[in-house]
């Protein structure tokens, strides 16, 4: 018998507004073809994997001591990337990191959200958002996508500043339906929005639209752009967040953040694969390529086919979405069903994953 086991959930004295809710995750199965979670597809390269062995064994040598807590170096890396890829020349100070940009947003909240205060956000999108202001206390306002799943900005921008949140997310690309928003949309959104906006731009590799980041000097007061090694750095397993935004922001989230929160072996992993950003983002002109084959095999096998922007696609219609999910999984094929009604996810794969997926879409139309 598992020690311990006689005491149950519900016998525990939990905070009452989190009894009855379940945890995130997606089912972690070991099928053939895995297309359920947004990664790369395609696995470092061995320089790239013999870099990051030996600046572990570097920072292995030194595991007695607390690593730098401000993590300096590697946050002066990931601003020189962001320099250089967006024009906009941020420094270290511009740039904070932590273990996957879930823990970015969940500093943000602790910081700017919390009880007594609201975050909205416009769905469907990312489902961590409320989750993470649930376990902060924030309240969550969830306002309206079109049907399209497209964001009417002009209606947006009059909902935040009549609603007024403390803290408004925008995902862009969108996740999971794909679309981003263009910049004069964008500024017009974050222009209207009273409090702190956070653009989460985790897909942002895979877009053809510029980057927020090029708005942060003009809303230095609210904009935060949040990003991710997990997708097209191909560094899901490593858990590298960061963000971008003004110098007075990364001074907040000192206040939240728990001391050594990132480890020197992830400190110095990131750094090692940040160094071979170039092979690694090689990889998005040939998914982004695949994606668009995706679409349009989807397309003409008469599925509706939500634009993507991302290295993922949001399909359909299916009269039940679980059943067609259940469907691909016996082909050996896992996506995502994100519980919208009559849609599927799939993140795009190498070009031999995409052709079993398509197969497997050929027999479930039918
Ligand atoms: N934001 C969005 C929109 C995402 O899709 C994800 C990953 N599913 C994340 C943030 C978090 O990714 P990570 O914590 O791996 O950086």
């Amino acid at each position: 018998a598992v020690v311990g086991a006689r005491v149950e959930l519900a016998d525990l004295p939990l905070r009452e507004d989190l009894r009855g809710s379940t945890p995130y995750g997606a089912p972690q199965l070991d099928v053939p073809v895995r297309l359920n979670t947004n990664e790369n597809p395609y696995p470092p390269p061995p320089e790239l994997v013999a870099d990051v062995t030996r600046a572990a064994a570097e920072a292995a040598a030194q595991l007695h001591r607390y690593p730098d807590r401000d993590a300096v170096a590697l946050r002066a890396d990931l601003a020189g990337y962001l320099a250089a890829s967006t024009g906009v020349p941020l420094t270290v100070a511009n740039v904070w990191a932590a273990n996957g940009s879930n823990e970015i947003l969940q500093q943000i909240l602790q910081a700017f959200g919390g009880p007594g205060r609201t975050a909205l956000g416009f769905e469907p999108s990312y489902s961590m958002h409320p989750i993470i202001a649930a376990g902060t206390r924030t309240e969550w306002a969830p306002a309206p996508r079109r049907a399209d799943f497209s964001l009417d900005t002009a209606a947006a921008a009059a909902l935040l500043a009549e609603r007024r949140p403390d803290i408004t997310f925008v995902t862009s690309p969108n996740n999971p339906t794909g679309q981003s928003i263009p910049p004069v949309e964008l500024r017009e959104l974050v222009a209207a929005a009273p409090g702190i906006v956070v653009v989460d731009e985790a897909y942002a590799e895979f877009s053809g639209r510029p980057s927020a980041v090029t708005l942060l000097d003009e809303f230095a007061d609210r904009l935060i752009v949040t990003r991710t090694m997990s997708k097209a750095f191909a560094f899901a397993g490593g858990r590298l967040g960061y963000l971008a935004a003004a110098p007075a922001v990364v001074d907040a989230l000192q206040l939240v953040r728990l001391p050594y929160h990132l480890s020197a072996l992830t400190q110095a992993a990131a750094r090692a694969a940040l160094r071979h950003a170039d092979a690694t983002l090689g990889s998005v002109a040939a998914l982004v390529a695949e994606r668009n084959r995706v679409v349009e095999s989807l397309a003409g096998l008469g599925f509706e086919v939500v634009p993507s922007d991302a290295n993922f696609v949001l399909f359909g219609r299916f009269e039940d979405a679980r059943a067609a999910w259940q469907g691909y999984l016996d082909h050996g094929v896992l996506i995502r069903d994100v519980g919208i009604a009559g849609h599927l996810r799939v993140t795009v794969g190498t070009p031999d994953e995409n052709d079993a997926f398509l197969a497997a879409s050929k027999e479930i139309s039918r």
